[in-house]
């Protein structure tokens, strides 16, 4: 995703759609269509968004109307369709929300279908164009390998769909496509973020600018900029967060498999955080991500904002994370509307106990209490917005007002949490690094050595590194978002917009 967002785009969209195939298809759709697309052969995509229907997909006009063989006609406009057109693959098989005459209004009138750009005939072999067309590609500010289509179904009335599951059922099978896709375009921030990182890293070793903060000699030689305080500051930064971003998708990834192999009350933990954390996954690192993108450009210098440096292309990659695949305001309000709320709360308290759990083991510890500490106060400043807001006498209005920063605090507190594990960890390793090498942890100038000549030694001081920075700049927000909220500021509903 890193390497190439545009591609990775199209190899998760089609996953998501022969998934959608193979849970809810008739064993016909499944023989014709998942092992062409799950082989790469043919791809697909999925098409909810209408011009009158973005976040609000209850507004889908496109229809399907059931013919006498079982087949369903479908007609209708769809835009913003990623890969719903291209020359890659002989064939596209795309997966259309629709309404079916006289279902209900709302989004609990939609239907799944099936819609292959070229038939297939029953011999598997590919027969007549399925009256699909693409009627224009959009010019977008990144992911510019990637088309983004208008595709206009049953302009000439011969546009043959297939049902998924029954009719009604659309948007929650359409969820099973969407919640896989929410956490892997947060891995998509994490991803560009990550690359950005690394090439501000690189460039920062190789551009010479200035003297080194301990030789401001005129004469002294020019030192590359990875020397300069601020610079550190920003490289740092961006690793801390690219890091933590990785650490909750990593998690949520765990959650996932937990839930997969257990049963009852602990399958319900599992999926609890995992739903819990779809959407601060999704928002939280495209936000972040790009966030990162921005401060890696500003390493680059003047070099950053031209196109001879990778650093631009990454910054308008990274922004369509945060829009597409239901909006990051849409993700907040997922949040603090569905997922704080469900089994009675107990997957957020859950966390919560954790966190603080984990803050108070490390409270003495002589090299991340001060972190801990930060963490400690997090989780306070989190668990007291989420009981406080909603009670006040306004609380719904406050809690859908803030949902975004909400979001934000939630990912901040689990990402510290996390990061501080791995630094556990890594004081453990390198601990018994220097013991197998007979370096005294109190030699400064024999651990320093050690540092510069181990790749392995540096990876596990920059992780405690990275998760004291993270507790120590990270953090805060929390704190300092709960004063805001706690204030009660309605500023934005009293203004005139
Ligand atoms: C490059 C690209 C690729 C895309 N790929 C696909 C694809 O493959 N398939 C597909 O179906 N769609 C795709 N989309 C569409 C995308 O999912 C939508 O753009 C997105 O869901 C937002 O819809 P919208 O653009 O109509 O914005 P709107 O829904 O008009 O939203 C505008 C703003 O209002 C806010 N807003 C809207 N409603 C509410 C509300 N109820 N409460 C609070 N805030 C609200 C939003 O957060 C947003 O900030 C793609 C879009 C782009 C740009």
């Amino acid at each position: 995703m890193g390497a190439n967002t545009s591609l990775s785009l199209q190899i998760l969209l089609n996953r998501g759609a022969a998934h959608l195939i193979e849970n809810f298809g008739s064993d016909e759709l499944k023989a014709t269509y998942c092992e062409r697309m799950y082989s790469g052969e043919w791809t697909g995509t999925m098409c909810l968004t209408e011009a009158g229907a973005g976040s609000d997909l209850g507004e889908i006009k496109t229809s399907a109307v059931k013919q006498a063989d079982g087949s369903y006609l479908l007609s209708g406009e769809k835009i913003f369709i990623t890969s719903g057109n291209h020359d890659l693959t002989p064939n596209i098989i795309h997966a259309v929300l629709a309404r079916t005459p006289g279902a209900p209004a709302g989004a609990k009138g939609l239907s799944l279908f099936v819609v292959p750009k070229i038939r297939v005939t029953t011999d598997g072999s590919l027969g007549d164009p399925n009256d699909v067309v693409c009627a224009g590609i959009e010019h977008k500010l990144g992911i510019h390998g990637s088309p983004t289509c208008s595709l206009v179904f049953g302009n000439s009335g011969a546009c043959q769909g297939f049902l998924l599951g029954q009719e009604g059922q659309g948007i929650s099978l359409m969820f099973q496509m969407m919640n896989a896709a929410r956490y892997e375009v947060g891995i998509q921030g994490l991803s560009i973020a990550a690359a950005a990182q690394q090439a501000a890293l690189a460039y920062s070793r190789e551009r010479l600018q200035g003297r080194s903060f301990s030789n401001k000699k005129a004469d002294a030689p020019q030192s590359p900029i990875v020397q300069h305080p601020e610079v550190r500051r920003s490289l740092l930064l961006q690793a801390s967060y690219v890091q933590a971003m990785r650490a909750l998708v990593s998690y949520t990834g765990w959650c996932m498999d937990m839930a997969h192999v257990t049963k009852g009350e602990e399958h319900d933990r599992w999926q609890g955080l995992v739903e819990l954390f779809t959407p601060v996954c999704k928002a939280w690192c495209s936000d972040w991500g790009f966030r990162v993108t921005e401060w890696a450009l500003q390493t680059f210098g003047g070099y950053g904002y031209t196109m001879d440096y990778p650093a631009e292309q990454y910054l308008r990659d990274c922004k369509i994370a945060s829009i597409y695949e239901g909006t990051n305001g849409i993700q907040a309000l997922d949040l603090v509307g569905r997922k704080l709320r469900m089994q009675e709360g107990r997957p957020v308290k859950h966390l919560l106990g954790l966190v603080a759990e984990a803050a108070q083991s490390l409270a003495s510890d002589p090299i991340l209490a001060s972190s801990a500490q930060q963490l400690a106060s997090a989780a306070k400043a989190m668990g007291t917005v989420l009981t406080e807001l909603p009670a006040r006498e306004n609380g719904m209005m406050l809690t859908v007002l803030n949902a975004v920063p909400m979001l934000d605090m939630l990912g901040h507190m689990v990402a510290g949490h996390l990061l501080l594990q791995q630094a556990l960890v890594a004081k453990a390793k390198l601990a018994a690094l220097l013991q197998e090498r007979g370096v005294a942890a109190e030699d400064a100038a024999a651990v320093r050595a050690l540092l510069t000549e181990s790749p392995e030694a540096a990876f596990y001081h920059n992780k405690i590194q990275v998760a004291i920075h993270f507790a120590h700049r990270g953090l805060p927000l929390v704190a300092a978002q709960a004063v805001a909220l706690r204030a009660g500021e309605t500023a934005p509903m009293d203004a005139v917009l």
